[in-house]
């Protein structure tokens, strides 16, 4: 028997193990590995999942599930037409031009053309790619490399460390801190220290991450803390990658800048867009980065040797809806706007419910996620065993026994801010109000239970 065989053949209790002795419990396979067929340095040390760990366990219907950021309200009925006309004509059914579908890197250049109030020119500027986390994967593959430094705010989208990682850069993080005293904490109230900022920029920085509206804190970066990125990144001659995948779920009192708008960033910055969050259709996995040609091209080469296309009847019905709200653009029908108006009252909804069962909710200003701290409720976690941070057995706790899923923080920091954040959970709440309903019952009742 070769030796893929006999790891393959190894079934019991779903045993993947590649070292040379599965330590799996009941698993009693002897595995022969030889070093040849270990895993490559660059995923050394990746292997854990924060959406591998918890949406398996959420996924049983009797959890009320608020922990994986996807809507369960329905997406425009206009985008779902569009998609099922795309794929009854033919030549719909077929590849399409590698760097984005004709008709969709058309839409997006007249859309974000007038956002960012320049002509973006659609086949040189934009390249289309599988969801924000391809556009990600792109930029970090055809722009950083060995010996770089990537600079990253914490929290983080969780991917941002491990594609850096890949890339073979090192990653430099800085967290958000809290300004105390304030009764009611808004993601505003974390900020980013400008002279701790600044000491993070050195020769070797290649880049810095940016995420406005940002995931999982909600904060929407103001223009002066924009500007002070910008200023840096000049200073420094660095590159902005700018993860706006938020970008049209900002509440009231707040705007989306877009960091490529400022002076003298238009050069250095990819944004990065999500057909997913645009249009509440994450299963779609359409993503897109928008920039200069002179860097747009080295992701254009990472796609042609990687994914060369995306799926062209999909790229067609976003490009439809794209246009359709390119027409309401600025009217209250438009679903780049109405969304997050919907949205709003589930947000203020959710931060009432957390209050009342004792937690203390961050009150975001876009995206839709909400952090709550749950110190308060001083939940005793002592018998349950392992290493991990306490926001993690929480949620583990939260799933068995209150039938409640949500994400925990510390998957979105680094281990030197782990103490920080260990105290917080993530809930998402783009939910249909019978879902929210759920969730107010069990925190209603949570302290009975
Ligand atoms: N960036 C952020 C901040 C996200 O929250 C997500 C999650 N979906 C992505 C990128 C990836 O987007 P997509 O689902 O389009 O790949
Ligand atoms: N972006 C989504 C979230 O933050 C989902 C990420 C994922 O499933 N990988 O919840």
């Amino acid at each position: 028997m070769n030796i893929a065989r006999q790891v393959l053949n190894c079934s019991k209790f779903a045993c993947h193990s590649s070292t040379i002795n599965c330590r799996r419990r009941f698993c009693t396979s002897q595995h022969i590995m030889t070093s040849r067929h270990t895993h490559s340095k660059r995923i050394q040390g990746l292997d854990k999942n924060v959406w591998v760990a918890f949406t398996s366990v959420a996924a049983d219907p009797s959890i009320v599930n608020l922990g994986q950021g996807y809507p369960d309200i329905p997406p425009p009925s206009y985008v779902k037409e569009a998609l099922a006309e795309a794929a009854s004509v033919d030549r719909m059914n077929q590849y399409t031009r590698g760097f984005g579908h004709p008709s969709l890197v058309k839409a997006l250049s007249q859309v974000y053309g007038k956002v960012h109030g320049r002509q973006i020119d659609p086949f040189t500027e934009i390249l289309v790619t599988v969801g924000g986390y391809g556009s990600l994967f792109s930029t970090m593959q055809g722009l950083v490399e060995e010996g770089d430094e990537v600079i990253i705010i914490e929290p983080f989208f969780d991917c941002y460390v491990p594609m850096v990682r890949m890339a073979g850069a090192k990653p430099v993080l800085i967290p958000l801190r809290l300004k105390s005293g304030n009764k009611t904490i808004t993601s505003a109230d974390w900020f980013l220290d400008p002279d701790e900022l600044s000491s993070k920029f050195n020769s070797k920085t290649k880049a810095i991450i940016i995420n406005t509206p940002n995931n999982p804190i909600g904060k929407v970066f103001t223009r002066d803390e924009l500007q002070m990125i910008a200023d840096l990144c000049i200073k420094h001659d660095t590159l902005c990658f700018s993860d706006e995948v938020y970008e049209w779920l900002v509440y009231r009192g707040h705007q989306h800048i877009k960091i490529a708008t400022l002076p003298g960033m238009w050069d250095r910055t990819i944004a990065i867009g999500s057909a997913g969050k645009t249009f509440s259709v994450t299963g779609w996995k359409l993503g897109w980065s928008i920039g200069p040609e002179h860097l747009i091209k080295h992701l254009q080469t990472v796609m042609q040797n990687t994914l060369y296309t995306c799926p062209t009847p999909l790229q067609e019905a976003v490009a439809q809806g794209l246009l359709r709200n390119f027409e309401l653009m600025d009217q209250p029908e438009c679903y780049f706007s109405s969304l997050a108006e919907e949205l709003e009252g589930k947000r203020d909804r959710m931060a009432a419910i957390l209050q009342e069962a004792g937690m203390t909710p961050v009150i975001p200003e876009g995206g839709y996620f909400m952090l709550a701290d749950v110190t308060s409720l001083n939940q005793d976690l002592s018998h349950m065993v392992g290493d991990e941070a306490y926001d993690y057995k929480f949620v583990q706790w939260m799933i068995k026994e209150k039938k409640l899923a949500a994400i925990p923080v510390t998957a979105f920091v680094g281990d030197e801010s782990k103490k920080q954040f260990e105290k917080y959970i993530r809930l998402c709440f783009i939910k249909q109000d019978s879902t929210l309903d759920a969730a107010e019952t069990i925190l209603k009742n949570w302290k009975k239970m």
